[in-house]
C-alpha cells in the first residue's frame, strides 16, 4: 500500500522566517512578492486537495497542533491559535482528508494529539515529526498517544526505503520520497530510484509513503508535473494507494 501525504509546515507567509528564508535560501524559497499574498499556503494546500480528487486520491495531511514555539528553531511556522489555523482544519474537512499529527518537539505528542482531535473531532492515528527529528522514546510515545500509523523514517532530500521495525501496535511506514527531493537530484534520477525501490517495497509487501508540501508547488512551478509522473510511475508499479475507507 501506498499512502501520499502532505506536511503542513507553513499557514501564514507573513511569519518572519518567511521572510528571512527569502535571504537565506534563494532559488529554494518564496519571492517576497509571492509573500505578499495573505492566502498564498491555503490556496496552495486547496488547489492540491482538487487535485487528489480528481486523481481519486485520499491523501494523509499531517498538520501541527502545538499552541506555542512558532519561533523556536525547530517549531512549526504557526500554532493553534494562528489565524488561519481553524481556516485550515475547515478546508481539509471540506475535502474529506484524512488528518494526522505533524509533531514537534518542544511538547509531548500525547498532549499535541488531544489538542489536534479538540479542533477536528476525530480520532489522530496518523503521524510525522517535523524534520523528522527521531529520539529513542519516539515510539512509546507514540504507542501511548494511540498514534496507529507513523511516516517518520526516510531521507528528506534522497529517494531512501528506511527499514524500521516495530515493538508495539505502532506501524512505521517508512517515507520513500520527499518532495525536497527534487530541489537537489535531477528528476530524471528521482524517478528512476523511485521506480526502483517502489518496486522492491511491493514485491516484499511493504507499505511505503511519500510525501509532498503544498509550499514546494509555489516555489517550484514544474513540481507539479513532477508529482503527477510520481503517481503515474506509481500506479505503473502496481502500487495501491491507501484509502482510509477501507483499511488502515
Ligand atoms: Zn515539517
Amino acid at each position: 500500500m501506498l499512502y501520499l501525504t502532505h506536511d503542513i509546515d507553513w499557514l501564514s507567509p507573513f511569519h518572519p522566517y518567511a521572510w528571512i528564508k527569502c535571504l537565506t535560501h534563494g532559488s529554494k524559497w518564496l519571492k517576497p512578492h509571492q509573500l505578499m499574498h495573505q492566502n498564498i499556503f491555503l490556496n496552495s494546500i486547496e488547489s492540491i486537495c482538487k487535485h487528489n480528487v480528481q486523481e481519486k486520491i485520499n491523501a494523509v495531511w499531517l498538520i501541527g497542533a502545538a499552541s506555542g514555539h512558532a519561533l523556536s528553531r525547530y517549531g512549526l511556522r504557526y500554532t493553534t491559535n494562528s489565524v488561519n489555523y481553524p481556516i485550515l482544519i475547515q478546508l481539509l474537512k471540506k475535502w474529506n482528508c484524512t488528518i494526522g499529527l505533524h509533531s514537534i518537539n518542544n511538547e509531548s505528542i500525547n498532549t499535541q494529539v488531544i489538542q489536534l482531535k479538540s479542533f477536528t473531532g476525530q480520532n489522530v492515528l496518523y503521524h510525522r515529526l517535523h524534520f523528522l527529528k527521531q529520539y529513542n522514546e519516539l515510539e512509546n510515545d507514540l504507542a501511548q498517544a494511540n498514534i496507529k500509523v507513523d511516516f517518520s523514517f526516510g531521507k528528506a532530500r534522497q529517494v531512501h526505503l528506511a527499514d524500521k521495525n516495530s515493538n508495539t501496535e505502532v506501524k512505521f511506514v517508512p517515507t520513500l520520497l520527499f518532495d525536497n527531493a527534487f530541489f537537489f537530484n535531477k528528476p530524471e534520477e528521482v524517478f528512476s530510484t523511485f521506480s526502483t525501490e517502489l518496486r522492491k517495497a511491493i514485491a516484499t509487501n511493504k507499505d511505503v509513503a511519500i510525501c509532498f508540501h503544498p509550499e514546494n508547488f509555489l516555489i517550484l512551478p514544474a513540481l507539479r508535473e513532477y508529482y503527477q509522473e510520481v503517481i503515474r510511475i506509481s500506479r505503473n508499479e502496481g502500487a495501491v494507494f491507501h484509502n482510509p475507507a477501507s483499511t488502515l
